[in-house]
């Protein structure tokens, strides 16, 4: 089953609001430090699908980035479905010595003498593990025994605990493998068939809905902050002269058809709602109405409204 990885969308909305904040705005640093820690945790996930690979095929339905919403919305970052049992996987990418306190529950970071708190990622894992039990009760999908694993993707750091059987369900990444195929050995009896895996899985796929959130809203930043224009996709400066059909640039001289394609995606990833003739113009500063029409036309969007009132939403 083929179905990678992409991107958290939280990420990609924080790059799209980093490449269009005025570069001396007092905020951006804080976004980039926010975008460098997303980043890190997409790293250790993708080094948690890479691990999969070395399960032996077909055993698992594997699903990736999963939104899922029991009483409240939950995610997991990795779903492995069979008729006998499902894993669910939490990975963490955090460098340092962490030290995992049975008593308090909570994950300490330790790097060069300072001490931070974390969100447990065992103690997430298990959570998930009981919203995912409700949500095949109430879905009517027979009660398949779930067990739950949290690992750390960075090698270098190092694990503590004062709870003897934590390393049961915590580890590097790297063991993920041999610890499924020790966890999956008394799961000997199929409570599911493999239809019905497939109808969960359709399920899954059809329920998982990542949560877009209102990003300017987040950070306190008003829509006139935002850098309208065209983004030069080399020497990534504003803005991109159109010419004939083609954007240029007149710093570096780059030619480019498709300028404005990350400047429509940029649009949506920051503001939450559609794209107007106008409002593209706005954005793109564009003068020319079949202009915009055409840019429109050629971004594979969902055309909606009447024909007095058009308007472009995503299709995803
Ligand atoms: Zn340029």
């Amino acid at each position: 089953m083929k179905n990678e990885r992409k991107p958290p969308l939280r990420l990609l909305q924080e790059e799209a609001l980093a490449r269009r904040l005025p570069k001396n705005h007092p905020i951006l640093p804080k976004v980039h430090n926010s975008i460098e820690k997303r980043r890190a945790g997409y790293r250790g996930e993708l080094n948690m699908d890479y691990h999969l690979t070395f399960l032996p095929h077909n055993r698992y339905t594997i699903v990736r980035d999963l939104h899922l919403t029991d009483q409240f919305p939950f995610q997991i970052d990795t779903l492995l479905l069979s008729p006998q049992v499902i894993f669910i996987l939490e990975t963490k990418n955090i460098f340092g010595e962490l030290f995992f306190d049975k008593y308090s529950k909570q994950l300490i970071r330790t790097v060069e003498g300072n001490e931070n708190g974390f969100t447990n990622p065992r103690e997430q894992a298990q959570r998930q593990s009981y919203q995912f039990q409700n949500w095949l009760i109430k879905h009517n999908f027979p009660s398949i025994p779930i067990e739950h694993f949290a690992t750390i993707s960075y090698p270098q750091s190092i694990m503590k605990t004062n709870d003897e059987k934590l390393f049961d369900r915590v580890f590097h990444t790297e063991h993920i493998v041999n610890k499924i195929l020790e966890f999956e050995q008394p799961y000997s009896t199929s409570v599911a068939d493999s239809k019905m895996i497939r109808k969960i899985h359709k399920t899954l796929i059809k329920e998982n809905t990542p949560m877009k959130i209102n990003i300017l809203n987040k950070w306190g930043i008003s829509p006139h902050e935002i850098i309208k224009d065209i983004q030069c996709p080399t020497c990534l400066r504003y803005p991109m002269k159109r010419n004939h059909g083609i954007w240029f640039c007149p710093y570096c001289m780059n030619e480019s058809k498709e300028g404005h394609i990350q400047a429509i995606k940029d649009y949506f990833l920051l503001f939450d709602s559609p794209i107007t003739n106008k409002t593209c113009r706005e954005f793109l500063l564009l003068s020319s109405r079949r202009t915009s029409q055409q840019i429109l036309n050629s971004m594979n969007l969902i055309k909606k409204g009447t024909t007095k009132s058009v308007f472009y939403i995503e299709n995803d």
